[in-house]
């Protein structure tokens, strides 16, 4: 009888015991509350891919979407559990090619305020530095694509050259155009001007015009709409492919199942729409990887044709 005493109290014991510390863990661990973490890492062939996270921003898809209507809207996003306002990514990638690091796009910077303006700091978490960076290519130069190119009045990446289709320069960084800008796009052109200018000034600004092989393995393809000198860019390695899209779409619970709707911030609207049809339709066709800017993030997927729309697949989450 002592022995099983002995065991009961033992047994007993170490029950409370484990009470007490599991109790202690509910009562006691303070809620961490760090952002998650903004980098996604994949291999394409042989070049290293990072998805980078500069923010989000809150959007308001019935005040900006056109060829479509408020109600519209609301039941798209309703379809896809969201509501206004959205809170939408943007996103930046990094491509190692083994022989060149290459950024597409800069996010931000300092112009939307502290939500977003984190690509350096996200740059910095993926293991490289900002100046390792050889090339920068722009799909197009909207405040929330080079404004992540200075850094104050330094520039953000001290050793890169900066590239970006002609056309886009041509409108954006001519100064007549911004005279004659009505009042609420003027900050567009200001912005733009300030980001691009002193790359440009310090001779690290070189346009290209349309279809170009910038680096082997990286391409630009013109698909000019959202704005004047609108690129996407061609990523091959090994047979594997990733097209990046830029702004050929914003909203995803809406221009995927209704890809003719528009967005407020194209310069031609009906370009835009033929280029998001035909990337679309490509995309489906070969099913091969997409990112896009303003795609929940990594905004990493595949297209799939689905009646007179298509259905986004984010792409299948890795260590
Ligand atoms: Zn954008």
């Amino acid at each position: 009888m002592t022995g099983f005493g002995h065991w009961l109290r033992r047994g007993m014991a170490a029950f409370a015991g484990t009470f007490v510390l599991v109790g202690a863990a509910h009562a006691g661990a303070a809620m961490v509350k760090t952002p998650s973490p903004g980098y996604y890492r994949l291999m394409l062939g042989d070049f290293e891919v990072t998805a980078l996270l500069d923010g989000a921003i809150d959007l308001q898809p019935t005040k900006l979407l056109t060829h479509t209507t408020p109600a519209q809207v609301n039941k798209l996003l309703a379809r896809s559990f969201e509501k206004e306002p959205l809170p939408t990514s943007v996103n930046a990638y990094l491509i190692n090619t083994g022989s060149k690091l290459v950024l597409v796009d800069a996010g931000t910077g300092g112009l939307f305020g502290p939500a977003l303006g984190g690509l350096v700091n996200q740059i910095k978490a993926s293991g490289y530095q900002p100046e390792q960076i050889d090339e920068i290519y722009i799909t197009h130069l909207h405040a929330d694509h080079v404004g992540g190119l200075m850094a104050g009045d330094k520039m953000a990446f001290a050793n890169a050259v900066v590239r970006a289709d002609q056309h886009d320069v041509d409108f954006w960084l001519d100064p007549a155009n911004a005279e004659k800008a009505p009042a609420d796009m003027k900050d567009f052109f200001k912005m733009a001007a300030a980001s691009l200018n002193p790359y440009v000034a310090a001779g690290k600004f070189k346009a290209f015009d349309g279809d170009t092989e910038l680096v082997p393995g990286v391409k630009a393809v013109a698909a000019r709409g959202h704005t004047a000198g609108h690129s996407i860019y061609v990523i091959e390695s090994k047979g594997q492919k990733l097209v990046l899209w830029g702004d050929l779409m914003h909203v995803a619970a809406v221009q995927f199942p209704q890809p003719q709707v528009t967005i407020m911030f194209d310069s031609d609207s009906p370009a835009a729409l033929v280029q998001r049809r035909k990337a679309y339709a490509d995309a489906a066709k070969g099913r091969y990887l997409v990112g896009s800017a303003h795609l929940p993030f990594p905004g990493l997927g595949h297209l799939r044709a689905d009646g007179k729309g298509y259905t986004w697949v984010p792409i299948n989450y890795q260590p």
